[in-house]
């Protein structure tokens, strides 16, 4: 199974956004990560599904938690 690559960007309001790059195309495709559910597919542009698995899902979550750390509004 693959996992995809993924990278967190924050807002200025703080929202937590997944990009999440494709591995077929390398299209990096942006989701808001309240609006991602585990095992939801996602299509690329170019067709190839990029869903993020449960264990991708919380890796994200921690990331997002560190990084409020790093920012220091948690
Ligand atoms: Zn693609």
């Amino acid at each position: 199974m693959k996992h995809p690559r993924f990278d967190i960007d924050l807002d200025k309001h703080y929202n937590a956004t997944v990009v999440i790059a494709c591995v077929a195309c390398g299209h990096e495709n942006r989701h808001h990560l309240k609006s991602l559910s585990p095992d939801h597919s996602l299509r690329c542009q170019c067709g190839n599904d990029i869903s993020m698995t449960h264990t991708a899902m919380q890796a994200a979550q921690r990331r997002v938690s560190e990084l409020k750390q790093a920012y220091r509004i948690s």
